[in-house]
């Protein structure tokens, strides 16, 4: 055992190797309440793609599983450790290899930390426009990794629509390289697609050319309508696109949510408020498309409205949005669930969620990036105990079942990894579960890639 290490050590001299337990005890969870992590054998951290390459030959010639991991916060325990693993960080690299402010592109190892990249593109005058709402703790490589979503996405699309190219170690240690440097590009199949939400289950992803915007010119106007139902702010949702108004944010919060700020902060947004809209515009002409909002949330029925008049007002306005997580984790333990239906389903959605709150007395609050349909229902139980109640599970699974009879999906955004195996069959079927195996097959025949999630 001890010599598979020293050959590990040897191939990847400048990654650290880490094999103390108590060392180790930080990398075997992600931010998922719900699973049990397993005990990795030893920890990775990568300095370079060579070390990647390196680690994965020998995990090959050992048939050592591996779990790829960036920073951890994956909430569908996609990056748990499970027994015997060699978990492979990639979040040492944190280079910013390249920033092409002319072709409006970046090329970022996979351990940069999203914020960062953001940040960097800011001095050219661009943007890196997927925001996970862990955007200042999460990386490029677990952003690629589960195609993560954010406030933004309403507007710019997902990381999938931010992604031109990926470096790809595959298991085995072969590098693969995919996409390219242009936007259009239709050559041989779309693997930069197929690696891009494939949570580390088909190679490990070490660097990625990414899409640049023009970034807004100023601070975005933000609008907040409170309401006297959720579905009332999700009509507002609808009549706010149908209008051809383009929000860069649209978020909805229900009364659950306003009741934990409330309690913490005293906003005094739950009075007579059931759910609140918070809507963002970055374009030139944001004061107009803010007033817009404003009017078609009062048409729809609200009973607040109001835009900011500062960069201030709006920061504070949007805060509100910022505490819903910390407020709701507040009460105990807080399981963030994510299915996604088709917008116009909103109102049905969340009705359902009520229901299965109701049906199976369990509370749930839920926080919807509205404009994308996709809903973060959050079941909260007791600490201290050992697992999720049962009756937290039987709602979870009346939840995702309800998302699927109305037409959508059971992740938008955060990964099918160890929590959602079960019902991946449902919504895929068996020829596409086919399919998904064949190419599971064909890229990681001995099944070692990150055991246990997707499939
Ligand atoms: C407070 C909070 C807010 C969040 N908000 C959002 C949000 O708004 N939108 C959203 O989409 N998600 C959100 N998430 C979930 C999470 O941040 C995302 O899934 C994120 O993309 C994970 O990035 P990570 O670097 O932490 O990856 P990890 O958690 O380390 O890993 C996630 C998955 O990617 C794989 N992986 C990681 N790195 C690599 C790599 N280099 N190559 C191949 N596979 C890899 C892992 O094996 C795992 O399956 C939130 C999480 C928290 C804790």
């Amino acid at each position: 055992m001890d010599d598979e290490l020293d050959e590990l050590r040897a191939a990847a001299p400048e990654a650290r190797v880490i094999t103390d337990a108590a060392a180790m005890e930080s990398y075997r969870r992600d931010q998922t309440p719900v699973v049990t992590p397993g005990q990795p054998r030893c920890v990775l951290l990568a300095g370079n793609t060579r070390d990647v390459m390196a680690a994965l030959a020998w995990a090959q010639r050992h048939r050592v599983p591996v779990v790829p991991r960036g920073g951890g916060t994956s909430l569908a325990g996609g990056a748990t450790a499970v027994d015997g693993c060699l978990l492979l960080s990639t979040a040492r690299m944190t280079a910013i290899l390249e920033i092409d402010p002319a072709t409006e592109l970046a090329v970022a190892q996979a351990g940069v930390v999203t914020a960062d990249l953001d940040r960097a593109a800011a001095q050219h005058g661009l943007m890196y426009a997927p925001d996970p709402s862990s955007h200042e703790i999460a990386t490029i490589g677990g952003n690629l990794a589960t195609n993560a979503g954010g406030l933004r996405c309403v507007k710019y699309g997902v990381t999938r629509d931010s992604v031109l190219g990926l470096e790809v170690v595959l298991p085995g240690g072969r590098l693969l390289r995919t996409g390219r440097r242009t936007v259009k590009g239709v050559a041989g199949y779309d693997l930069t697609g197929l690696f891009t939400g494939s949570e580390g289950t088909l190679g490990v992803i070490t660097s990625a050319t990414l899409r640049l915007r023009p970034r807004p010119a100023r601070y975005p106007v933000t609008m907040a309508a409170g309401f006297a139902s959720f579905a009332a702010g999700a009509q507002a949702v609808t009549s706010i696109l149908a209008a051809g108004i383009r929000p860069s944010m649209l978020e909805l919060m229900d009364s659950a949510t306003l009741r934990a700020i409330d309690q913490w902060k005293r906003t005094g947004f739950a009075d007579g408020v059931q759910a609140l809209l918070i809507a963002q515009d970055d374009s030139e002409s944001a004061d107009r498309g803010a007033a817009l909002m404003r009017q078609a949330c009062l048409a729809a029925g609200a009973s607040t409205a109001e835009v900011s008049a500062s960069e201030g007002e709006s920061r504070q306005l949007l805060e509100l949005r910022r505490l819903s997580y910390p407020a709701i984790e507040r009460l105990g333990v807080a399981l963030v669930e994510d299915v996604c239906v088709p917008r116009t389903r909103l109102p049905e959605m969340v009705a359902r969620i009520e229901q299965a709150a109701a049906r199976h007395d369990v509370y749930i609050a839920t926080v919807a990036h509205a404009g994308d349909g996709n809903l973060h229902p959050v079941f909260v139980f007791e600490r201290g105990l050992p697992e999720a109640p049962p009756a937290v599970w039987a709602a979870a699974d009346e939840v995702f079942r309800a998302a699927l009879e109305l037409g959508g999906t059971l992740t938008g955004e955060h990964g099918v990894g160890m929590i959602k195996r079960r019902w991946l069959a449902d919504e895929l079927g068996p020829e596409s579960m086919a399919v998904h195996q064949a190419i599971k097959n064909a890229l990681d025949p001995d099944g070692i890639m990150n055991p246990g999630k997707v499939l």
